[in-house]
């Protein structure tokens, strides 16, 4: 069967005259095209695409979105800009994770000409072992030795659409974040795991980020959890409720998620805990609350009721985000008397943060 395939194809190339060298494009279900725009620099050079089974049945208006947030780094964090731009980092976006597993499964099949089956290893994120990539949105790959490419989906494996959690501004930031963890991974001496997000440097500041934002075993000392002013008041966490677009259970009780004292799912749990427990890996992992960091600095919101961002505000998280403002937007760690003057959280009591400086220069 294989024979006559390629016999036939032979003959057809033959016919219509082309050299034996150029094999006929392989026809394949999902395609992806240039987002286009009056603009021909990073990342309307090719490296931004919209995926469909045609160019028409492509997310157009959130591939655009996902384009313009690229583009506008350019005004606000121009290294974190230019290492996406020189690196003509590939961002995709696809209607659906079932779709982008297509898209690679049938090149890793017949890979296109130049490329081979190991170019389109992917991550399957509608494997029921990866419940947590099920619920993903955004999957950038692999993080080390170094991204190849970031994917999106406007709709995840659980039916869940990205604009009933977040945006596309905020997760395209996000995603972008995983890069700059790569594009800075020896700024802070040689490196050897490969990521910012696995230095010395960066251990010894979230450390003491955790510690002030977020206390592991005192309760409300700093920050009621519920009520006015609460940290999770009117917040929802990321459980996927399947036919629910708004998605997700309200942390606290009462209407809205506007009570008084944490919903029973979570009684008792520190914030620290909550988080943990509430929003997937995004408090869990160094890479993850870096990423949440770069959105940031990006001034993209994910929107109440859901979403982290609002996690970071009221300096929160102090010491990473001074670090990662001056990474993305000036190219360059925090002198040592900068990072000393980061101050603890609003609400717990006022001060310093006592954020580390050791390892960053003096001016
Ligand atoms: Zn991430």
């Amino acid at each position: 069967m294989k024979r006559t395939i390629m016999s036939m194809l032979g003959a057809l190339a033959v016919a219509a005259g082309f050299s034996m060298f150029t094999a006929p494009a392989h026809a394949y279900t999902i395609n992806c095209y240039p987002v286009t725009n009056s603009q021909t620099t990073y990342p309307y050079d090719g490296s931004a695409e919209k995926c469909g089974t045609s160019v028409n049945a492509a997310p157009t208006q959130k591939a655009n979105g996902m384009a313009g947030a690229l583009g506008s780094m350019k005004l606000d964090m121009l290294p974190a800009y230019n290492n996406l731009s020189n690196a003509h980092a590939k961002f995709r976006m696809f209607n659906n994770p079932t779709e982008y597993k297509t898209f690679f499964q049938e090149r890793k099949v017949t890979p296109p000409s130049g490329t081979s089956s190991s170019d389109w290893e992917y991550p399957d994120v509608t494997s029921p072992d990866d419940p947590v990539g099920q619920k993903a949105w955004g999957v950038t790959y692999p993080l080390t030795p170094a991204p190849r490419w970031t994917a999106i989906f406007a709709t995840n494996f659980a039916g869940v659409t990205l604009d009933s959690y977040a945006n596309i501004s905020y997760l395209t930031a996000h995603e972008s974040g995983h890069w700059q963890d790569y594009f800075f991974k020896d700024i802070a001496g040689t490196n050897l795991s490969g990521l910012l997000s696995q230095s010395s440097l960066w251990g010894r500041l979230i450390a003491v980020d955790l510690e002030n934002s977020m206390p592991p075993s005192v309760i409300d000392q700093f920050m009621p959890q519920c009520g006015t002013g609460g940290l999770f008041s009117g917040k929802t966490d990321f459980t996927v409720i399947p036919g629910s677009a708004a998605g997700g259970y309200y942390i606290c009780n009462g209407t809205r998620g506007r009570g008084p004292a944490l919903n029973n799912k979570y009684a008792g749990a520190t914030n620290r805990v909550v988080l943990n427990l509430a929003y997937g890996d995004n408090f869990k992992l160094e890479r993850e609350i870096l990423s949440n960091e770069t959105a940031f600095w990006e001034s993209t919101t994910d929107d109440a009721p859901h979403g982290v961002m609002s996690y970071f505000d009221s300096n929160r998280f102090g010491c990473t985000k001074l670090l990662m403002q001056r990474v993305l937007q000036d190219g360059r760690l925090p002198t040592q008397s900068q990072m000393a003057a980061v101050v603890k959280p609003i609400g717990s009591g006022g001060g310093l943060a006592g954020c580390p400086v050791t390892g960053l220069p003096t001016n």
